[in-house]
């Protein structure tokens, strides 16, 4: 292997200082031979040229070593793969699939991603056996037969359903490297972007139908007092009564609705109020106990000398609050109890509030969903308590935006917990 000029440069200075020590030995012996130099100067002398000597040696070796170690680490790169290792290493570090594809289809490269989509063994075989799509196929024959640079973005969803914009355009050898056109295919997945839109699709289709019920109810009415029920003063005052608990619903959806865009445009500022939790709960149970007086439910609190004072925004934590005692009072069996309480977590960093009732529980299967907008277990005893089914839904946004969640224990027949946990102020 051919060595590197600084190193042939480095090893013939090594020669030439070697030279100048022997040529110093050999003068020193001479002089000594014909009594010119003392004993005590040459053994002084000698000493120094020895020295000088062994230093050198020291810095042959290390320079050898040196040298065999770069030999060993460049040995080492090549076999690993070279420039196209740190090539391919690059490609692996992209979190998103991304294939080499040959003009013969065959896959050539793929990184990790690509791997975990596709499948370990997809290198060396017909791209065309994973990217069954026909568009994405029309997409690498452009590249190879029209010579385009990019063949555009194209839709793909594995049968997970996952979903992907892919891209494929052209990768020409560069930097004198004998390498044949390729394309690369990358894929950018779109899937949590898709499930958001059809998110806002069906919560747009769910808010017209909540609003269209009591909206249908209210021009029926209309339509039978214009009509059939015209003279019938006791049906007026009957029906009047319904058509004002309608319109009322429509206005709890409207405010709940309103208060769902709020929180959501507030979620990035960080509530940053100290809040005396004590006076809230007091005044919200207060509003909650008006609500369960007709069925005999009773509140009971309990909140400890260290859990009073939280961090967080008031209006909000008084909603949270609303929603989760007013739903106990709502849903709790006949004369029962619920129970308020708050308490410090064991690091004392945080307050656990939780309201728990001894209502008829919530099965498991709806427990997951609860939060969702317009989920509700008993749709008919929802609305007959005039439920717009977005209490939780607002309570986990609140929450989400104070950095917390909704914790949710429930036995059937026993009763169900709501709790959640919130930074203490000191
Ligand atoms: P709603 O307006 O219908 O009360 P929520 O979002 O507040 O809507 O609650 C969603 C559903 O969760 C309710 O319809 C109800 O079926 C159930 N739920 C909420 N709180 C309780 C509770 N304390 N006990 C039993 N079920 C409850």
């Amino acid at each position: 292997m051919a060595r590197s000029a600084r190193e042939t440069a480095g090893l013939q200075a090594l020669l030439s200082e070697r030279t100048i020590i022997v040529a110093l030995l050999s003068l020193l012996a001479f002089f000594w031979s014909i009594e010119l130099v003392d004993t005590v100067a040459g053994i002084l002398i000698f000493l120094t040229i020895a020295a000088l000597l062994v230093r050198l040696e020291f810095k042959r070796h290390r320079t050898a070593l040196r040298s065999r170690i770069r030999e060993t680490r460049k040995l080492e790169f090549n076999k690993r793969g070279g420039i196209k290792s740190v090539r391919a290493n690059t490609l692996n570090a992209v979190p998103l699939p991304i294939l080499i594809i040959g003009e013969d289809h065959k896959i050539s490269f793929a990184n990790h991603s690509a791997l975990e989509l596709l499948g370990d063994d997809i290198v060396g075989n017909d791209a065309y056996l994973y990217l069954r799509q026909s568009k994405i196929v029309d997409a690498i024959h452009q590249i190879f037969d029209s010579g385009k640079k990019h063949a555009g973005v194209v839709r793909y969803m594995n049968k997970q359903k996952r979903s992907f914009d892919v891209t494929v355009s052209r990768v020409s050898g560069t930097g004198g490297d004998d390498v044949p056109t390729q394309a690369m295919a990358f894929f950018y997945e779109i899937t949590s972007m898709l499930q958001t839109e059809q998110m806002r699709v069906d919560f747009v289709a769910n808010a017209s139908h909540e609003l269209r019920t009591p909206l249908s109810s209210l021009i029926g009415f209309i339509e039978t007092l214009q009509g059939p029920a015209k003279d019938d003063l006791p049906a007026h005052e009957r029906f009047l009564k319904i058509m004002q608990s309608e319109a009322e619903r429509m206005v709890r959806l409207i405010d709940d609705l309103l208060s769902l865009s709020k929180i959501e445009m507030s979620r990035h500022e960080v509530p940053e109020t100290i809040v005396n939790l004590d006076a809230m709960i007091q005044s919200v149970v207060m509003t909650a106990e008006a609500t369960g007086k007709e069925r005999g439910i009773k509140f009971k609190t309990s909140i400890e000398d260290n859990s009073t004072k939280v961090i967080a925004d008031p209006d909000q934590l008084m909603q949270v609050l609303i929603n989760l005692t007013v739903n106990a009072a709502k849903y709790a069996d006949r004369d029962t109890k619920v129970h308020v309480s708050a308490e410090p977590t064991k690091n004392k960093k945080q307050v656990c509030i939780s309201i728990r009732d001894e209502g008829p529980g919530i099965s498991k299967e709806h427990l997951a969903r609860l939060t969702e907008r317009f989920y509700r277990v008993d749709d008919a005893r929802s609305r007959k308590m005039g439920g717009t089914g977005l209490g939780l839904a607002i309570v986990k946004h609140i929450l989400i935006r104070h950095d917390s969640i909704l914790d949710v224990e429930s036995e059937l027949g026993k009763g169900t917990t709501f709790s959640f946990k919130l930074t203490r102020a000191k």
